[in-house]
């Protein structure tokens, strides 16, 4: 499928084979693992000379179908899919550094990924500065010899900050290193990061990709535009001199996702991929009904504050206006007056729903400081922005005016 496709059309055909008898999805393959003719042809294909299946923790036809489609969508020269977002950002990492090395990564992550730097890779021996992304200087004077990769969100979730990604990318082009871009809250509809310079994006697909909340999964997509020939990498030597402009896909692939396992599903590619199609309406609906519940909140006496980067009350709204087309995502949070009301607010929501998730059709919420934070202590809560008075938002694609409501009787009661 030619890349000249314009977006909305390149998610719905872009990388989808037929399938047997005419289908036009992708055919579920549940298969572990796949048999060959012959002694011969096993061996060459376990030994790259010829293309074939070998078992579903190294490929299936179904994620493959799904991995050529998300490569297409970002722009990138190739993509893996994982069995969820935290593997996607796991096999990205542990593909790039290894111990004795550096991550410089933004203070405002996801809570996963924030323990995953400082609880578990700190016992490996891979260290991570965290610094506020949006402060250029600060982040620059981070790097030290042993950083490694430069690792930022599109938009913090939940702090809704939007960092400059040229700015960064600038940053980690002088510092030699890769910019590793979490690009879930956006998605490639909002705009194509590759494009703003990164060289590694990741995804969770089990939010805005899926869309419905049926799924849970993962992508690492390669933009082929870093070069690692260099002495900082000289575990990736081998794998330039075999695969050239491929070799951090191919130690990705070849070595880190095949040897932790963390592959998804044949059904979970399959569901995957269905909600890649309508991504495109979705996402325009998901941020035009965050927009105007913003603009809601935002005037109610009840709410004492708003934070969404579509209102230019955000610290972050010029930067997200440019760097994303005039969209600005579907995540809001907001405060009342403490924590009792924050929880007198959710349970007083009749369509919302009280959840652990983002990204679906269903407007969801949840009160992060006691539920997704809880184990965060209060300097590192502030810098994700989390507070006790605060719920986040996932908005969904319901009717605008059902969901206003739905806030409008739930504030009213407290
Ligand atoms: C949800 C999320 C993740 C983790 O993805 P899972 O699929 O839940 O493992 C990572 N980054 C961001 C920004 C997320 O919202």
């Amino acid at each position: 499928m030619a890349r000249d496709f314009q977006l909305d059309t390149l998610l719905i055909h872009g990388g989808l084979e037929p399938g047997p008898a005419g289908a036009t999805t992708v055919p579920i393959v549940q298969s572990s693992s796949f048999a060959h003719e012959t002694a011969e042809d096993l061996e060459d294909i376990f030994r790259g000379r010829k293309a074939g299946h070998v078992y579903t923790r190294i490929n299936n036809p179904t994620t493959e179908s799904l991995e050529r489609r998300l490569a297409l969508l970002e722009g990138g020269i190739s993509a893996i899919a994982t069995s969820s977002g935290m593997a996607a950002i796991t096999l990205a990492v542990l593909s790039i550094v290894r111990c004795g090395d550096e991550i410089l990564s933004s203070a405002s992550l996801f809570g996963g990924t924030f323990s995953l730097f400082r609880d578990t890779l700190s016992n490996y021996g891979i260290a991570t500065r965290f610094v506020d992304p949006s402060d250029l200087a600060a982040m620059r004077a981070a790097v030290t010899e042993r950083t490694r990769l430069i690792f930022v969100e599109t938009m913090g979730n939940p702090r809704l900050d939007v960092p400059d990604l040229a700015a960064l990318a600038a940053i980690a082009r002088e510092a030699g290193v890769p910019l590793v871009v979490d690009a879930t809250v956006t998605t490639p509809v909002l705009g194509r990061v590759k494009e703003l310079g990164a060289d590694i994006i990741v995804h969770s697909t089990s939010k805005y990709i899926n869309g419905t909340g049926s799924a849970i999964g993962g992508a690492i997509i390669d933009c082929g535009t870093f070069d690692w020939r260099r002495e900082s990498y000289p575990h990736f030597e081998p794998y330039v001199k075999k695969f050239r402009q491929f070799a951090f896909s191919a130690r990705a692939r070849k070595l880190i996702h095949k040897d932790l396992g963390a592959c998804p599903a044949p059904m979970n590619s399959y569901l995957l991929s269905e909600g890649i199609e309508t991504m495109a309406l979705r996402m325009e609906r998901n941020c035009a009904n965050a927009q105007r519940l913003a603009e809601f909140l935002a005037a109610h006496p009840k709410v004492a504050w708003v934070n969404y980067p579509g209102l230019t009350s955000s610290p972050w709204h010029e930067t997200a206006k440019a760097q994303f087309g005039g969209r600005y995502g579907a995540l809001l949070t907001f405060g009342l007056a403490d924590k009792a009301a924050a929880f007198h607010c959710i349970d007083g929501l009749r369509l919302a729903k009280n959840l652990a998730n983002i990204g679906d059709t269903k407007t969801l919420v949840i009160h992060p400081a006691s539920t997704i934070c809880a184990d965060f202590g209060p300097e590192e809560k502030a810098l994700m922005g989390v507070s006790e008075e605060m719920i986040r938002v996932s908005v969904g694609i319901e009717a605008i005016d059902d969901i206003i409501e739905d806030f409008a009787e739930s504030l009213n009661a407290i």
